[in-house]
Parts: structure tokens; sequence; C-alpha cells
């Protein structure tokens, strides 16, 4: 609904907007974080149902304001347990949220973009170019959903912003929904929890050292030279790989904590042995670890998946030098729900099911 009529979404209120918001209305600040409990703890979207607030406010709330939450179009779960739901948006705008069962903590990977604009080479979401950024609400609202769905809203879990989008192209809606997500009244979302994964988006970057609400942090490298980084992450051209090295350098990091290096592999083009010992050298001095992602191939993507013995000597290269170093398990390959396999698009698992879906 548009114009002065429309209702306000609740949804995208962090708790102390919303503690505004119901002042306005002559309520009290504690109802505002029953609210905020409802919504974000309990998954409840129906002032009706939000049976410790009395009558006369739920009538009133109801007559000013909506929750709006994601709807779930269509659901994959792969033999391993990885589920993907397909997820539309108030406009009607799709995108697509992963749950991973046990890595071993359970994982909610979830968009902060409709599309993306990175373009990365080898990444299936950046063929789709950018459609829109995700609000606040939307981005808090997938981990509501999925885990209401799951039974999981009083458990832990993990989060991790390696979805569709580049998180630190949506900045403000995306440490907005960190901060939803993180409040005690709400799912109370440990930051230690929470991984934001970016392609080096400097003055963004730079930002990100400042805040207060800091998730974990990796970052996409996927190449040890310019040129080549240029090539694959065509971002590296307006800020280059010395420079997000030199600012990871720079980045506060807690105690005990350290930065995850994102690396694609890609055979022929950046496994080689001397990559590693480049890997190694670009990365000395920093508190870091390597998350080597061996490429979940995709129809449209011009590289392959190097051979596990080839993944396998890169990895021992690093580890020879003290790097820590982690294979990423493909999880839900089969399904397409893998790293850089999310993409919105026709071909689902029966041409029909594909109409029906896109009619909605
Ligand atoms: N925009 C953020 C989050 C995106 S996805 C970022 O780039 O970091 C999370 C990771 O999956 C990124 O490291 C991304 O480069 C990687 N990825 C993308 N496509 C992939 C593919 N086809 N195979 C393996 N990893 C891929």
């Amino acid at each position: 609904m548009a114009g002065p009529l429309a209702r306000q979404d609740l949804a995208e209120l962090e708790r102390p907007e919303l503690e505004e918001a119901l002042a306005h209305l002559g309520s009290a600040p504690f109802h505002a974080r029953q609210l905020y409990r409802w919504i974000h703890r309990r998954g409840v979207t129906d002032f009706g149902a939000m049976t410790d607030l009395s009558r006369d406010l739920r009538a009133a709330l109801a007559a000013r304001f909506t929750v709006s939450q994601p709807r779930v179009l269509h659901r994959d779960t792969s033999a391993d347990g990885t589920t993907k739901s397909l997820l539309q948006l108030v406009d009607g705008a799709k995108i697509e949220s992963v749950f991973i069962p046990d890595t071993p903590a359970m994982t909610f990977c979830i968009s902060t973009q409709v599309g993306c604009a990175m373009r990365c080479g080898f990444c299936l979401t950046g063929k789709m170019g950018l459609v829109r950024n995700l609000t606040a609400g939307e981005i808090a609202g997938q981990v509501r959903l999925l885990a209401a769905e799951r039974q999981m809203l009083d458990r832990r879990f993990n989060i991790v912003l390696m979805g569709m989008g580049e998180p630190l192209h949506n900045y403000d809606a995306t440490m907005k929904a960190l901060r939803m997500l993180a409040d005690p009244m709400g799912l109370a979302v440990s930051p230690r929890r929470i991984t934001l994964s970016t392609v080096g988006v400097l003055p963004a970057l730079e930002r990100l050292a400042t805040e207060p609400l800091m998730p974990n942090l990796a970052v996409s490298l996927h190449a040890t030279r310019e040129d080549q980084r240029d090539l694959l992450v065509p971002l590296n051209r307006k800020y280059g790989l010395s420079e997000l090295v030199e600012a990871c350098r720079k980045f506060p990091l807690k105690r005990r904590s350290r930065i995850t290096f994102e690396y694609v592999l890609l055979s022929g083009v950046n496994d080689t042995p001397e990559d590693a010992r480049r890997l190694v050298k670009l990365l000395s001095g920093l508190k870091a670890k390597v998350n080597l992602l061996p490429l979940n191939e995709a129809a449209g993507i011009p590289f392959a998946r190097p051979s596990d013995d080839r993944v396998s000597r890169f990895a021992e290269i690093l580890a020879d030098h003290h790097l820590t170093v982690s294979v990423r398990k493909s999880r839900g390959r089969d399904i397409r729900a893998a790293c850089g396999q999310l993409i919105v698009e026709g071909a689902r698992t029966s041409p029909a099911q594909a109409m029906a879906a896109l009619m909605r």
C-alpha cells in the first residue's frame, strides 16, 4: 500500500525506533519491548495473537501498523540436509536463503540484495546484476522466518551473510539488520555467531571497523596478483588487492579472532603451487585463516573445479607455512544451494512448478 494511509511496517524498526513509534500512541516503553519480543523472538506477525497486550492496544496497532514477512514460494532439500528456500518479498522480488544443518553448528545463509552488482567471474548471482537492495526487515526477516519454521527461535545458530548480494554494498540495511538480530529482546544472536563476507568495498570496510556491533569478517580474496584479481573480481579495478590487504591489517580484531580469507579454486587459473606460495606471502603477519572453495560449477560459468588432489596440494602448502586452512565442503550442490549458485531463475524441478512459482 502506498500513500498517506499506508500502514507502517514494524518489521523495519529496530527496538529504539519501535519504542518511539509506540510512544506516539501514548504507549509505555515496556509495551514496545513486549512487541519486539513477539515479532523477533517468537516470529508472530499477527497483532491479534499477541496475548499479553491489551485488546485496545492490539486494535490500535492493527489500525496503524503491519509486520511484513517474506513468503516461502518453494523449498528444495538436498541429500545432505541443506535446504534452500525461494522467498518472495512484498513487492514480488525473489531471493534465496539456505539452511545448513551441521557445519558443525546450524547455519542460516542469508541474502542482502536481490542479485548482486559485483559480477565476480565465477558466481551465478553476479550474472543477474543488481535488482535492488534488501531492507533491514527483509534481511533479518529471512532468519526469523526460517528459524520459526524449524522451531529454532530458542536455539543457537550461526548466520552467514553469504547468500545473494554484497553486504557492504548495502551497508546501512545490513548493519541495521544485524542490530535487530543481536537485540537481547529479539533473537539475541551473538555477533560472534555472525559472519559477514565481502569482496572488499573499501570505504564500507573502513566504516565497519568503527562499528560497536562487530560480526566476524570474511574477505573474498580469490587471487594473489592484481591483474588476476581484476579479472575474477571486477571491483578490484577500483579497490585493489594491496589496499584491501592493507585495510585488513588495520582492521580491529577481538582477541583470538581472525579474518577468514575465502579463496575460490579455479582449475588452471589460480590453483598452482606458486599461487599458494604467493598467498602465504600476501597474508604473512595477518591474523588470518584461509577457507578454500573449490569452484561449484554451473552452466554459464567459464571455469572448472580442480581435482581433489590439486586442492589438497594447495591446502598443504598453506598449512606447511602455518596458515590455518580449511576446504569448504560444498553443501547442497545437488539442489544448487552451494556458494555462488544462488540465482532466481525459471528452471526448477519441473517446468510446471517453475511456472507456478513465477505466477504466484
Ligand atoms: N558478496 C559476498 C558474499 C557472497 S557469496 C562475497 O563476495 O564475499 C560467499 C562466497 O562464495 C564468496 O567468497 C564468493 O566468492 C563465493 N562463490 C561465489 N561463486 C562461487 C562458486 N561458483 N563456487 C564457489 N564459491 C563461490
